[in-house]
């Protein structure tokens, strides 16, 4: 059963009468006894409200009774209608203020859940606004097709991710699925592990964990999913692979997913998280005759990159033609390649994933909510059995005092 005590919003439904008056917004509350009753049956049961009605009604008729079977002087008469209007008038204001105590607590837990949804919302706005590395588009993409798991130690991308293979039969394209699923599973995982030393996510594991489908050449593209898309033709011009960054699309030259080539498609990852390749063309000039090349970020620690040149082949050509050192060349080809811890903290800040403190405070946050939701709801519940109470009372007296007042007309 729900925590929330917003009680009135399922009577504005049923109760056609008082839901006009409620149709306010943030502030509306339960107003009539039948709304109160209707409440506490939700709360405590139908039975539990019976028995307690009953109980009331009981000592009722047994007080009625008693006063049948005992004629009383009229100045008696009197004297016990007073103490009674008395009492009436004392539960009458009991009643009224269990009322304004009960609207107070619900009032404030309303209003409690509709400031926490506006600041839900600015923080939202903030961290979208506040995020430059990774562009809006590609976080838009990644929301819908990337799932982001946290535990103490461990943040885990759960990314849906479909395979297609243009140009192929249903029946070679399944069994093409087949084979390379668990190899691109294994490559994309293996280069997507990182542990982060470094910074606010310091201590925790990141990786990512895809699930990949096959889709037919015909079939249309799952938006949310990644779309690995293996062309017809292999081809080796340097844009026979490409992506789609922000549209979570990547075309495939077939040769990349042979061999040790295969790391390409961890490579083109990096560009659905909207980040630039990291290797260029540095070209000749007079003091340089050799055409040079950047294969990656200089890394003052050593680490093979990624977002550099990755692809083995097209790397051994280029330091055969001398474009590329020995150093550069066994670097990406021997070292390595995985992500870099600095790039998955933004990735992870652009998707608002919190960091330990952020979590350790919401988490707090969110337990504190729940403790004064459930001493509201307690609250909320003990006013209303008390109210119950009174106003079976009142009726009672009220019952009581008109039998009186027939009483006193017969006496004079
Ligand atoms: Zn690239």
């Amino acid at each position: 059963m729900s925590e929330k005590v917003q009680v009135a919003k399922p009577e504005a439904k049923r109760e056609n009468k008082v839901s006009q008056t409620q149709k306010t917004g943030p502030s509306q509350s339960i107003s009539s006894p039948v709304d109160r009753i209707l409440f506490l049956q939700r709360i405590i049961g139908n039975r539990a409200v019976q028995r307690l009605i009953n109980s009331e009604s009981l000592l009722a008729n047994g007080a009625s009774g008693l006063i049948q079977r005992k004629p009383l002087s009229s100045s008696e008469l009197e004297n016990v209608i007073n103490k009674k209007e008395a009492e009436l008038e004392k539960l009458r204001k009991k009643a009224a203020e269990l009322q304004d105590q009960f609207l107070d607590a619900t009032l404030r837990a309303r209003n409690k859940e509709f400031e926490k949804e506006i600041v839900a919302r600015e923080r939202k706005k903030e961290v979208s606004e506040s995020q430059t590395t990774i562009h809006k588009r590609n976080v838009e993409m990644l929301n819908k097709t990337v799932r982001v798991i946290q535990s103490d130690k461990v943040i885990r991308l759960i990314a849906n991710m479909q395979i297609t293979f243009k140009g192929l039969s249903e029946k070679d394209g399944r069994k093409n699925a087949e084979k390379e699923i668990p190899r691109l599973t294994k490559t994309i995982r293996d280069a997507w592990t990182v542990e982060l030393t470094q910074g606010e996510f310091s201590g925790y594991t990141f990786s990512i964990e895809p699930r990949v489908m096959y889709r037919l050449p015909a079939e249309s593209a799952d938006s949310n999913a990644w779309q690995l898309e293996i062309r017809a033709k292999a081809d080796d011009k340097p844009s026979a692979t490409l992506h789609f960054g922000w549209k979570g699309m990547i075309e495939l030259n077939p040769n990349h997913l042979k061999g040790d080539r295969i790391v390409t498609v961890a490579h083109e990852l990096y560009h659905l998280f909207g980040l630039y390749d990291e290797y260029l063309e540095i070209g000749k000039s007079k003091t340089n005759p050799k055409k040079l090349m950047r294969v990656g970020r200089t890394d003052p620690s050593g680490r093979a990159d990624l977002l550099g040149l990755v692809d083995p082949v097209v790397l051994k050509k280029r330091f055969e033609k001398g474009e590329i050192t020995k150093e550069q060349f066994d670097l990406q080809t021997k070292g390595k390649l995985r992500v870099w811890e600095e790039d998955v903290v933004s990735i992870l800040s652009a998707l608002a994933v919190p960091t330990p403190t952020q979590k350790k405070l919401e988490d707090t946050k969110k337990k504190l909510e729940k403790s004064s939701k459930d001493v509201t709801r307690t609250k909320v519940l003990m006013n209303s059995m008390e109210w119950l109470k009174t106003v079976e009372a009142i009726i009672k007296i009220e019952a009581e005092l008109k039998e009186l007042q027939k009483q006193i007309g017969q006496s004079h």
